[in-house]
């Protein structure tokens, strides 16, 4: 099924590239097509990770590698994940818990899991995360190694986390025999830094008053790209985007005509098809111009210290840390991109979205940016109702005029 699914996509948007309907946000989605067939090809070395491994790294490898999550997502972006959160709760899993989790759990239980070679789990951003990738070592009889992120960079971290991402080194070379070498890992390398520059310059371009992004074109976009860095094609990816918007800003023309009020979302969009963002910008004139995870927090790795620039890179993501760090990140974006609002889905059973939206909102109100606090399962459709939520959109998109 998600071969197929995989496959259809690939060959969709192939076609119309070669047949000259190219847009950033198709260039972008063919690389997630062809992640997805390796993924399932049977005939690549997979490693199912969490969200913060350093995926250049294991791509320098030799190894396709992919954050649990991910799965998740493109069941519930195919309308099938229903069926599979089901298939998780059945056995006894909460119906509290994430339904990124419940969805990747499931589709392990129905065999829809490409079985990987090893697995690396990671304490961030979220323990629910790394108990999965445990079960699903278990499941498949793999062996696991796990990534202790600190929480800062304080004393001996960035040292400890570079040590620990050496001995991942070594245990991937002790289970599947490759070692990693010097010359590919400086390629890759080299490869993540021409990437950061393009997205840096890409986010640059979409603070413009008005933006040159449409609500659309960037979601998910930073935690997928993560996927990629390391390679020849997201240089690629990053690239079209970034022409494209010079391109619009040259032209005077932006992506939607509208731009009234100008949003921040906070955290992951919502996975499954939904009218919020059509609605926002046909109806209310409103555009989101920057997700929280649009944003470059490491520096350029260093060539002769990867490890350590690895390691910091790991460490510097919003997620990671003390809600104060998360909220005054989200505080900085919001001032960048001059937002009239923000947009907080609090996905269902999640610390991120859930456990901080109080100290979140306090910390947007304070600069005077008013925040829209969903209660939403990102993953389950089940459980939307469109009505529901134009009401709240309604609301909120009120406000904001009053504010103007
Ligand atoms: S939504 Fe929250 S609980 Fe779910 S994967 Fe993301 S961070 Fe973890």
């Amino acid at each position: 099924m998600m071969m197929e699914y995989f496959e259809q996509l690939e060959d969709g948007l192939r076609k119309a590239i070669a047949s000259g309907q190219a847009s950033p946000r198709k260039i972008y989605s063919l690389e997630v097509a062809r992640l997805g067939k390796r993924l399932y090809s049977g005939t690549n070395r997979v490693a199912w990770c969490g969200i913060t491994a350093p995926f250049d790294l294991l791509g320098a490898m030799g190894i396709t590698s992919c954050f649990v999550e991910f799965i998740g997502a493109m069941l519930a972006s195919t309308g099938a994940a229903g069926e599979f959160i089901e298939a998780t709760e059945h056995i006894g899993y909460s119906s509290d818990s994430c339904s990124y989790h419940r969805a990747v759990t499931g589709a392990a239980i129905k065999g829809l899991m490409p079985e990987p070679e090893f697995l690396i789990g990671t304490t961030n951003p979220c323990s629910g995360g790394l108990a999965v990738i445990e079960n699903l070592a278990a499941h498949f009889k793999k062996k696991l190694f796990v990534l202790h992120v600190p929480q800062d960079e304080s004393g001996k971290n960035v040292r400890y986390f570079a040590d620990q991402l050496r001995d991942m080194t070594a245990f991937i070379t002790d289970v599947t025999g490759i070692t990693p070498d010097p010359e590919k890992l400086k390629m890759a390398m080299t490869n993540t830094n021409r990437t950061r520059s393009i997205l840096a310059e890409i986010y640059d371009l979409a603070r413009g008053l008005p933006s040159p992004v449409t609500s659309k074109e960037l979601s998910n976009f930073g935690i997928v790209m993560a996927l990629f860095l390391g390679t020849e094609e997201a240089v690629n990816v990053a690239e079209a985007y970034r022409d494209e918007f010079k391109h619009r800003l040259a032209a005077g023309a932006t992506g939607r005509p509208k731009e009234k009020f100008r949003l921040l979302w906070i955290q992951n969009r919502i996975q499954f098809k939904n009218p919020i963002e059509k609605l926002l910008e046909d109806e209310f004139g409103a555009r989101i111009v920057i997700d929280e995870l649009n944003d470059i927090t490491w520096d350029p790795i260093d060539l002769d210290d990867i490890y350590g620039g690895l390691a910091r890179r790991s460490i510097s993501i919003p997620f990671n840390g003390t809600i104060e760090k998360r909220v005054s990140h989200l505080r900085k974006l919001a001032k960048a991109y001059q937002v009239d609002g923000a947009v907080n889905p609090c996905n269902w059973g999640c610390r991120q979205g859930t456990g901080a939206r109080g100290l979140i909102e306090d910390g947007l109100k304070e600069i005077g940016v008013p925040v829209l606090n969903l209660e939403v399962d990102c993953v389950d459709s089940r459980k939307f109702t469109e009505g529901q939520f134009r009401t709240r959109l309604e609301a909120f998109v009120e406000m904001m005029e009053s504010r103007k």
